[in-house]
């Protein structure tokens, strides 16, 4: 066969938490929380399972499951989403990505997008044909240059990538970005597809930009968000995407031939638990707390912290411990040491290496009380 994608690997979530599960390391790479989702949650997916909801939901999801999500999207951000043509539910944020790009992106249409970035933007632009205009963000603090976006756009541009809370950098939009953003994109042909996988994972009283709350990028935006993040239930692979209409039914005509439909028991639940606002409401200070916990822990050690705003990743370098490539020392650090990372240079095309790891801090304090003794021994 002749490869569609010869550049692209195995992605460094599989490598790093096959790696760590045959070294016995602490797992604190790929982004999953090492506890349980609520038992009132798994109480209702048994239910619906119970009461023989166990076949093919509707191809645009439940319709109880979109009115939540409409429901929660107005009174988080104002936007008025209609249920029945621009609320889809997807089998995660990832093929809710995968769809929204294959839905916009002709060939040799341009996406611009920022690195580092989440891996699964690129190949999905690729296989439609479409070409990657990437732009470098500089730690700590990774802004976004907009004069150097403005430069980049073309007649062919088609696309903007936009992730806040930002994995893996853990930076989240401004209201200046925003600004700027809606400038750059004033009669454009340009659409956004947002990814606000961590949109209720925004620390320090900051609040989250979702594209939603601002009717001119609204407009022209795919957001895509994943329950597996919001709910601690990554394993479900349950997300949606929302869009207006005329974006909506291009990503319809994708979405029902990619999956058709999604996980019905799940919808059932999920619908019922978001009526509860507290479900949600509460997740910023509960991930405050357990990146404040693990900083704390790692201060004491040689690794050195960058910000973090939102997201459940910490970003550290390790410069005064080794001068060894990120991807050397992760797995290093996993095989020697027992705790694993993800090397953030594989989130940039051309491999830059800032000597800088990500940890999911999505755990258990008594993992990461273990995680931090281990690593402040290095
Ligand atoms: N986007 C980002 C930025 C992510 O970190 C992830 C991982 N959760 C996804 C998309 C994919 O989400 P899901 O697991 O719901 O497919
Ligand atoms: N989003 C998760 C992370 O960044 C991983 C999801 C995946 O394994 N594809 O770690």
């Amino acid at each position: 066969v002749i490869s569609k994608l010869p550049q692209t690997g195995t992605t460094i979530f599989t490598t790093m938490s096959a790696l760590a599960a045959e070294y016995g390391a602490i797992n604190l790479s790929q982004g999953f929380p090492d506890y349980n989702c609520s038992e009132e949650l798994v109480e209702l997916v048994n239910n619906a399972m119970r009461n023989g909801h166990n076949q093919y939901a509707p191809m645009a999801g439940l319709m109880a499951l979109r009115e939540q999500i409409a429901i929660k999207t107005e009174k988080l951000y104002g936007a008025v989403y209609n249920p029945d043509t621009e609320v889809t539910v997807t089998a995660g944020a990832t093929q809710a990505i995968f769809t929204a790009i294959s839905a916009v992106i002709h060939p040799n249409d341009e996406v611009i997008m920022f690195e580092p970035a989440y891996d699964c933007y690129a190949p999905a632009i690729k296989l439609m044909g479409g070409v990657v205009k990437s732009l470098q963000l500089e730690p700590p603090d990774y802004r976004i240059p907009w004069d150097m976006v403005k430069r980049l756009i073309t007649n062919k541009t088609r696309m903007i990538i936009l992730n806040s809370p930002h994995n893996p950098t853990g930076t989240i939009l401004s209201k200046h970005d925003i600004d700027e953003l809606t400038a750059l994109v004033k009669n454009q042909d340009i659409f956004i597809l947002s990814d606000e996988v961590y949109e209720h994972l925004v620390f320090d009283g900051n609040i989250h930009h979702s594209m939603a709350r601002y009717p001119e990028l609204q407009q022209r935006s795919l957001i895509v968000a994943s329950f597996g993040k919001t709910f601690h239930a990554t394993g479900w692979k349950l997300g949606y995407c929302i869009a207006p209409a005329y974006l909506m039914q291009e990503f319809r005509k994708i979405h029902q031939f990619l999956v058709f439909s999604v996980n019905t028991p799940v919808q059932y639940a999920i619908a019922e638990f978001l009526k509860d606002e507290n479900h949600y409401l509460g997740l910023p200070d509960y991930f405050q707390q357990k990146r404040d916990y693990f900083n704390k822990g790692l201060e004491q050690s040689r690794f050195k912290l960058l910000p973090c705003s939102g997201t459940y990743f910490q970003s550290v370098t390790y410069n005064a411990i080794s001068d060894e490539k990120d991807t050397d020392f992760a797995i290093h650090l996993t095989k020697e040491i027992g705790v694993a990372a993800i090397p953030v240079s594989v989130f940039y095309r051309n491999n830059t290496d800032r000597h800088i790891l990500r940890f999911c801090f999505a755990k258990r304090q008594e993992t990461l009380d273990k995680a931090v003794d281990r690593l402040s021994k290095v």
